[in-house]
């Protein structure tokens, strides 16, 4: 293994938007930080095509706000590597190793855990095809994009019926698909949903395929799951809310965390492992936007900073 570090003062995991938000901080803080990250830096705006609703941009291309949030946390000093992380562990020191693929063990008395997460896929054919062409994972980013629109949203938990309500601002109609015969979610949240002249639900019914054309996406192949009977739903959206997975799996020791895996964290973005900070869509929260992630990422940094002084002053 080879050991580069115990000169750093901060590790970043994950060069997402919160990533190079806390990285652009650190280096205005003038702290000693380091940023690993696995892939291009960008995280989800890579997986994005416009966006809306980050503030100064009335719209940008993902990639192109990944590339601007790059260049300005390099400008202020950046040091970004790819690195793919396998753990994270707090040692006795206080010291956290965080071990790379590579073999390459970083080491710092703080870490800001910005890995994001993945949103779970459904799994059927066309859903990868036309993702970004009218299949979405976020009702938020997306639901402008259908005024006047026929839509589906697929899934039966508290957010799949929580976010059929937000679309319905734009769209003319939105169906629910649900395999089941039952939601999952809340009384209230349902209730809020059934209520809605717009919002009809398909009980009993899953998705098999995802069709469209060139310009985007079509119709929904549907399958009842009792009688077994196939039908076609015309839409030009399919928002798929089928559960999200946080990246919290590299921190090896125990920390609070919800039922679904996301990370509990204070107002300073401090999690239950002194010295460890988390930020961005990983983290408990009411919904995760990039202007979400970038907040976290900045109280974080500045939390860091506050946290290292405290650290030396105690010697
Ligand atoms: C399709 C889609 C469209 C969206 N549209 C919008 C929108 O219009 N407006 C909006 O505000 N939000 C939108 N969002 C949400 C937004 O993209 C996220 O809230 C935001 O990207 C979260 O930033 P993050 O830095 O927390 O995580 P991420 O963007 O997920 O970044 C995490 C980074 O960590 C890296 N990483 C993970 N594990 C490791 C590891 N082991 N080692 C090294 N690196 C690792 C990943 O490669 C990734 O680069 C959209 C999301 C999706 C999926």
């Amino acid at each position: 293994m080879n050991d580069t570090s115990t000169s750093f003062d901060v590790i970043i995991v994950g060069g997402g938007p919160a990533g190079l938000c806390a990285a652009m901080y650190c280096g205005r803080g003038m702290l000693r930080a380091v940023l690993l990250e696995r892939g291009l830096t960008g995280g989800e705006l890579l997986n994005t095509e416009k966006i809306e609703d980050y503030p100064g941009f009335i719209s940008i291309l993902g990639p192109d706000l990944a590339e601007k949030m790059t260049e300005h946390a390099v400008h202020f000093g950046a040091d970004i590597r790819t690195e793919d992380v396998l753990s994270i562990v707090r040692g006795q020191d206080g010291l956290f190793a965080v071990t790379c693929s590579s073999g390459t063990v970083f080491r710092a008395p703080a870490v800001i855990l910005t890995a994001g997460g993945t949103p779970n896929r459904l799994g059927v054919p066309g859903e990868l095809e036309f993702a970004g062409k009218g299949v979405s994972y976020c009702a938020v980013c997306d639901g402008a994009f259908f005024k006047g629109d026929t839509i589906a949203v697929i899934g039966g938990g508290d957010a799949a019926v929580e976010e059929a309500d937000y679309p319905t601002r734009y769209a003319s109609k939105v169906y629910i698909v649900h395999r089941r015969d039952a939601f999952r979610a809340s009384r209230l949240v349902q209730e809020r949903a059934l209520a809605n002249p717009k919002i009809e639900v398909v009980w009993n019914t899953k998705v098999l395929a995802m069709v469209g054309t060139e310009r985007g996406l079509t119709h929904l192949d549907l399958e009842n799951t009792v009688s077994g009977a196939r039908s076609q739903l015309a839409v030009t959206g399919g928002f798929i809310f089928v559960g999200f997975t946080p990246n919290t799996g590299l921190v090896q020791q125990h920390f609070e965390h919800d039922p679904a895996g996301y990370i509990l964290t204070n107002d300073r973005m401090e999690t239950s492992i002194p010295g460890l900070f988390a930020a961005g869509d990983l983290r408990v929260q009411l919904t995760r936007q990039v202007t979400t992630a970038v907040g976290d990422a900045t109280t974080a940094a500045i939390a860091v900073e506050k946290f290292l002084t405290a650290r030396k002053s105690k010697g």
